[in-house]
């Protein structure tokens, strides 16, 4: 709408312009976290029905973790309920930190109480009494908030001894700051963290559903995901499978920023194409688009037909718009660089392989490389994915090789002199 490109749009601070984008949004699709969420329908409904049957509508509604791994929420319900002791714990990743992503920031701020409602439902299906919110160093700025939102739902019964008057319910949650490390986005290293340990990941297995946080069966989900368990317990599960497409079901919150018209936070079914998400932003000059930030794959305009789904392109939330002027190996140099920062430095290939990675690519960026330094590129971003220890490393080497994959000609232009012998900054536009 015309209103978001006005003048005044302009003039809003960064987070009104958020929320005016989810109200945008909101006009564009069946919105099931960010359009009129009735309080605590899904928890007064959970109460009313055994944890198995909580699980089992999880189970049925398709749902999977909106982090970016996808994997399904009912079957890491279940396992950690099979496992249940004397303590679980139900831990909800707020730790977002991937560039680009900003979208569980306005979950949090704008739906705190369907948050705290989703893991308080999580608890009841798999017997914990204990909560952790792990909030990203950096959304310091929304302790408060959330700490209010706490004491108010005690106050009124919704957590605490004896939920909604429900005998041995009793689940209390504490908020854990993290101090700005991405890798504690990471499952292991955010209990690591928790624990009072440095942010590093466990081996697996054991995994965290069988022994998790202190050696106990703990749950841990994203913001986005609790979100939606909540509404799945309120509407129901077929509800929520009807939504999106066979294998994706539900929506999915997309955080868009770069080179478009219209950034913002945008929820849409899953199974729209890049380009359908693009019309919408006023992104349709792009030329490359990232999508799930530096760990997920940069395309090119002649992929975005492609859908964003879970089985063709999966996404914890970031797209990040290009257009033609943008210089290629300039973001993978500064991607890599955040990789190199963020790296925990537990193993080899990780540590050294992603330094010497960024290296190769300075090394193209100035024009120095021969044909053979592709693959050298190539072997080495092999050799970090199958034998890094977590998922940072696994994916570290996307930008490189996504890049490599789709935009050709750019690294093969930065091997050989132009015509005048010298070797001229090579952008989108040129591929
Ligand atoms: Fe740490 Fe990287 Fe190894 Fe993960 S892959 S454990 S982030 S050094």
């Amino acid at each position: 709408p015309e209103d978001l490109v006005s003048d005044r749009f302009a003039t809003l601070s960064p987070h009104d312009r958020a929320v005016r984008m989810v109200d945008n949004n909101i006009r564009h699709a069946g919105a099931v976290l960010l359009g009129p969420v009735p309080e605590d329908a899904g928890l007064s409904k959970a109460v009313s029905i055994t944890s198995s049957q909580i699980i089992s509508m999880i189970e049925e509604s398709g749902l999977r973790g909106c982090g970016g791994a996808g994997f399904t929420t009912g079957r890491k319900w279940r396992f950690a309920a099979a496992e249940r002791t004397e303590r679980s714990f139900v831990i909800c990743n707020a730790d977002e930190g991937e560039p680009g992503t900003f979208k569980d920031r306005v979950l949090l701020t704008e739906r705190p109480h369907l948050l705290i409602e989703g893991m308080t439902i999580a608890a009841r299906a798999v017997g914990a009494k204990e909560g952790i919110l792990y909030l990203r160093g950096e959304y310091v700025y929304l302790r408060e908030l959330l700490e209010q939102v706490l004491e108010e739902r005690r106050r009124r019964g919704l957590l605490g001894k004896a939920i909604l008057g429900t005998k041995r319910f009793d689940f209390d949650i504490r908020i854990q700051m993290g101090a700005g490390a991405y890798i504690c986005g990471e499952e292991g290293a955010l209990i690591s963290s928790c624990e009072g340990l440095p942010g590093e990941p466990k081996t697996r297995p054991p995994f965290p559903v069988n022994r998790g946080y202190l050696g106990y069966p703990t749950v841990v989900n994203n913001v986005e995901t609790f979100c939606h368990a909540a509404r799945i317990l309120d509407q129901g599960a077929k509800w929520f499978h009807d939504i999106g497409t066979e294998g994706s079901h539900g929506t999915k919150l997309f955080s868009v920023c770069g080179d478009c018209l219209n950034p913002g936070i945008y929820e849409l079914p899953y199974g729209h194409s890049v380009w359908e998400l693009l019309e919408m932003v006023g992104g349709q000059d792009a030329a490359a688009v990232q999508v799930g930030g530096p760990s997920g794959a940069m395309i090119a305009r002649d992929s975005f037909h492609r859908k964003l789904t879970f089985d063709d392109l999966a996404t914890g939330g970031a797209i990040i718009v290009f257009n033609g002027q943008r210089n290629i190996l300039e973001i993978v140099d500064y991607y890599m660089s955040f990789f190199v920062h963020e790296s925990c430095g537990y193993c080899t290939p990780c540590r050294v392989g992603n330094v010497f990675l960024q290296k190769a690519i300075e090394k193209f960026r100035k024009g120095l490389a021969n044909p053979e330094d592709i693959d050298y590129l190539k072997d080495l971003s092999g050799t970090i994915i199958e034998t890094s220890r977590c998922g940072l490393g696994m994916t570290s080497p996307n930008p490189v090789l996504s890049t490599l994959a789709n935009f050709p000609l750019v690294y093969s232009a930065m091997t050989q002199p132009s015509k005048d012998g010298i070797r001229a900054t090579f952008d989108i536009q040129s591929a």
